[in-house]
């Protein structure tokens, strides 16, 4: 048969990390970071190694960056709070001087 295996781009709903994994019939996999067994729930890409690995790469890189501005965001509005800056953790914490002095909503 086919010989040439195959590879999906899958991301651990336990502990968010993208990776690669061979595709397989059944539907369960377990999570090479986090060891959490779960089954295929939604497939981020599919080809070979090489091409899913440069594209879990780049998902988890993004994935790090988009933490990493959170967390400043939240950061700077607790120093800063509550007049100027809003970050999405903050805004449901004051509602009502959320609403009200909102400049800076994300992005
Ligand atoms: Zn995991």
């Amino acid at each position: 048969k086919n010989m040439v295996q195959e590879f999906h781009v899958l991301r651990c709903y336990s502990c968010q990390t993208y990776q690669v994994q061979q595709v397989k019939k059944s539907k369960k996999w377990n999570c090479k970071m986090c060891g959490e067994k779960q089954s295929v729930l939604k497939e981020f890409g599919r080809g070979s190694g090489v091409d899913c690995r440069r594209h879990v790469q780049k998902l988890n890189a993004r994935q790090s960056y988009e933490k990493y501005t959170d967390n400043l965001f939240h950061y700077l509005c607790s120093v800063i709070k509550p007049n100027a800056l809003l970050c999405l953790g903050c805004f449901g914490k004051w509602p009502e001087e959320g609403r009200r002095n909102s400049l800076w909503r994300h992005f």
